[in-house]
């Protein structure tokens, strides 16, 4: 097991954290591409890697194929140059479990490198359900985007599962400094833009004969309706 949420002395040289934002991006959407520019700049992180999951454990399959969720994810990201795809779980026969991609990534980029974990306010609120949960803390932060429509984890922290809210008491912080003093280990909460945007309802307007123009980048509704999907 790593050991990895060791204060670096002050002298040390600690590389900026890496933003990591896992998701079916069944359409990448504005809120998606949001969450993640603003949370870099709110951490001064230096990277995103988007990291579409494969055959995602806890929720029903993707609507479109692999191949096009992962299309549309990088026209999606096209031009910003701190954004980059990650192909690692897409392809996988078996599950995408994040532990698993997070051990992944940790050897790739050595105990040093600090990690931050993004996702939503509903996605942290369930993730006990997640495999082998716990050990998301030792590979990286968490940082949770509240995001609209969602109550605050405050206001959420009386139904939220009591593992959950002790991991959390214990492991919170207001510092974003605390992410980059450490490689993994912390909770950060920002909150972000409120768009009120969510692949469902992209998918469902496109279902309707509606047109969810202006919730997702235009080349990614380009390609979606080049490809006949939804
Ligand atoms: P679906 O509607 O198909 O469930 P989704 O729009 O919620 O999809 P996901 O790919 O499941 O998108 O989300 C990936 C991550 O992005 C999750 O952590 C989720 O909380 C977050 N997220 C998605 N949409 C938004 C949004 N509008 N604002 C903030 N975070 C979001």
């Amino acid at each position: 097991m790593f050991n990895l949420a060791t204060r670096h002395s002050p002298l040390a040289k600690t590389p900026s954290p890496i933003g990591i934002l896992g998701g079916t991006f069944d359409p990448i959407h504005f809120g998606h591409l949001r969450l993640a520019q603003e949370l870099a700049e709110g951490l001064g992180l230096r990277e995103v890697r988007f990291i579409p999951a494969g055959r995602p454990p806890h929720r029903t399959q993707p609507f479109a194929l692999t191949q096009q969720r992962l299309e549309m994810a990088r026209l999606g990201i096209v031009g910003n140059p701190l954004f980059t795809l990650d192909e690692r779980e897409i392809f996988k026969p078996t599950p995408s479990y994040t532990v698993e991609t997070l051990l992944d990534l940790r050897r790739e980029t050595g105990a040093a490198q600090p990690l931050c974990l993004f996702m939503g306010t509903d996605a942290f609120l369930g993730l006990i359900s997640w495999h082998r949960w716990r050990e998301l803390f030792e590979l990286a932060h968490i940082v949770v985007a509240q995001r609209p429509g969602f109550s605050g984890l405050g206001r959420a922290a009386a139904t939220m599962p009591n593992d959950l809210r002790d991991e959390l008491n214990r492991r919170l912080t207001n510092e974003p400094e605390a992410l980059s003093a450490t490689s993994a280990g912390a909770v950060f909460i920002q909150p972000i833009t409120a768009l009120d945007i969510s692949a469902t309802q992209i998918r469902e307007q496109l279902a309707a004969g509606q047109s969810p123009r202006y919730l997702l980048p235009d080349a990614v509704l380009d390609y979606i309706q080049t490809n006949g999907l939804y």
